[in-house]
């Protein structure tokens, strides 16, 4: 896989739980759940969900005592590192410390009492749970929008700074940091602030980006940017959607970059007027069938013809070129053979089973298809060995 060349911002090394953030540790994914935190059984349900999906770690909100009461079940039995989302209750920080979580989400600053600030900080640095102070231009201080006449990007790097301050004036250093903007621009120019001014772990985000919409777009670019340019530690897309959405989208970006290799990348051509099939139809019935199996790091290509097809298809892991009423089967570089459309997609499946399987019969996670597999499956039937089939018409 290709990987971006840009130098990681070297950032300090926390933990979450068992997840590492910052240093040289991968960059992780994060989401938020949408349930009311007492209701345990929904809460873990969709913890579950976001786990599953391939989140890190997922934050729950923590507005009222009942939340703070459900934190014990919920971090222990969440399966991936919970994080507490407090804002302003120094009572609220020190129960769901006391619950058993693998980080905090609050703002120093909110809490006012120099007290408070340090009671939390005392007791998640003998706890070992890390803080994450989240300053968003929505909600900055009205002194430093009055100083900068708007939440501009020196505004929110300000105010973070800050917030750091207070924490690190306790010893306390377990700390990553967010600036979020919901102007995709500012966002990126407040992180490139940021990330020169401290080596704190940072956490990506694009906030209130929106619908799937215009939300995938907005994160893609602000998150994509910076993790293009070596920064950021851990990322959140948000959506205005299910927050499994989020974590896809997460992973996708992490994928697009050669940030994570995990399951198949999938590349199909937008179709054209040469398509010799559906090629939406086509697509959309692989992705569907894939998205569901275990697969090893692998890219799968779907092709509409055979003039730019075969190409792509061969550079590929398993690929498809539609030619007239049949499509040219490709695995590992290797032409297979024709296969009738309507077997395109079980044909497709099949290889993709195949070569999955040696891949981890070969102990490797693929490497995105520079690997040339030895005896990547031969079909017979109804797969036409090249230049035995009926010819195109
Ligand atoms: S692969 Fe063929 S059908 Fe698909 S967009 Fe390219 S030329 Fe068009």
């Amino acid at each position: 896989m290709t990987e971006i060349t840009h130098e990681r911002r070297r950032s300090r090394l926390i933990h979450v739980g068992k997840v590492p953030v910052g240093g040289d540790s991968p960059i992780s994914i994060q989401s938020m759940t949408t349930t009311k935190t007492d209701n345990i059984d929904e809460t873990l349900i969709q913890v579950h969900a976001l786990a599953t999906q391939g989140a890190d770690m997922v934050r729950v909100a923590v507005p009222h005592e009942g939340d703070a009461k459900a934190l014990p079940t919920i971090a222990r039995e969440g399966g991936v590192p919970i994080i507490a989302d407090i804002h302003f209750s120094v009572r609220l920080a020190m129960m769901a410390l006391e619950a058993g979580v693998h980080g905090l989400r609050l703002n120093p600053g909110n809490m006012r009492n120099p007290k408070h600030i340090k009671e939390v900080a005392e007791a998640a640095k003998e706890r070992g749970i890390p803080i994450r102070i989240g300053v968003n231009a929505g909600s900055l201080d009205k002194k430093l929008v009055e100083k900068y006449g708007r939440p501009t990007a020196e505004a929110l790097v300000e105010s973070a700074l800050y917030e750091i301050s207070l924490l690190e004036e306790h010893g306390f250093r377990d700390i990553k940091v967010s600036v979020k903007h919901q102007n995709v621009p500012e966002m990126i120019n407040a992180y490139r602030l940021l990330a020169s001014q401290t080596d704190v772990p940072l956490h990506l985000g694009v906030t209130e980006a929106g619908t799937p919409k215009q939300g995938i777009v907005k994160s893609a670019i602000g998150i994509g940017t910076l993790l293009a340019e070596g920064i950021g530690d851990t990322i959140r897309v948000s959506l205005t959607a299910d927050p499994v959405e989020e974590v896809k989208v997460g992973k996708q970006i992490l994928k697009s970059l050669g940030l994570k290799e995990d399951g198949f990348d999938f590349v199909a051509c937008p179709s054209c007027g040469r398509a010799e099939l559906d090629v939406f139809e086509l697509a959309g019935q692989v992705e569907a069938r894939i998205e569901k199996m275990d697969l090893p790091p692998m890219q799968i290509a779907v092709m509409g013809c055979e003039v730019n097809g075969p190409g792509e298809a061969r550079d590929a892991d398993i690929g498809i070129a539609a030619g007239p009423g049949r499509g040219l089967l490709f695995s590992k570089g290797k032409q297979i053979g024709w296969v009738p459309h309507d077997r395109l997609v079980d044909a497709l499946i099949e290889e993709a089973e195949k070569v999955a399987a040696e891949i981890r019969a070969s102990g490797g996670g693929g490497d995105g298809g520079a690997t040339v597999l030895k005896g990547a499956g031969r079909r017979q039937d109804p797969v036409v060995p090249i230049g035995m089939g009926p010819p195109a018409d």
